[in-house]
């Protein structure tokens, strides 16, 4: 019989949990280390399967919607990474009305100061 094929996300999903933890300590408008931007980059935008939902229910895990909240920082990145992240976020917030009313709240979160 052979082993079950252990999950390479779990790990995964730990080390980002680990991370998101840390990085909201962060006080807003600190500098991120490109390192860190770049993890929770990777989990939206090149983790196979991706995930087709952010911010709302239909996320596929409930780290989804922090890493996709801290991620919305990358808006005042420029570059071909953040410009691929743009034009994904675009396309979620454009299919699922919940994930774009989910996103206005997480701005808003944001903004609060
Ligand atoms: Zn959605």
């Amino acid at each position: 019989m052979p082993l079950a094929v252990s999950s390479p996300s779990t790990s995964e999903d730990a080390a980002l949990a680990d991370l998101l933890k840390k990085l909201k300590n962060y006080p807003v408008g600190s500098d991120l280390k490109e390192r860190e931007l770049q993890a929770v980059y990777d989990y939206l935008i090149t983790k196979d399967p991706k995930p087709e939902h952010w911010f709302c229910d239909e996320t596929p895990s409930t780290l989804v919607p922090e890493a996709a909240a801290f991620s919305l920082r990358l808006h005042a990145y420029n570059g071909v990474q953040a410009n691929k992240w743009k034009k994904v976020l675009a396309e979620i917030v454009s299919k699922c009305s919940a994930c774009a009313q989910g996103m206005e709240d997480r701005l808003l979160d944001c903004q609060v100061t």
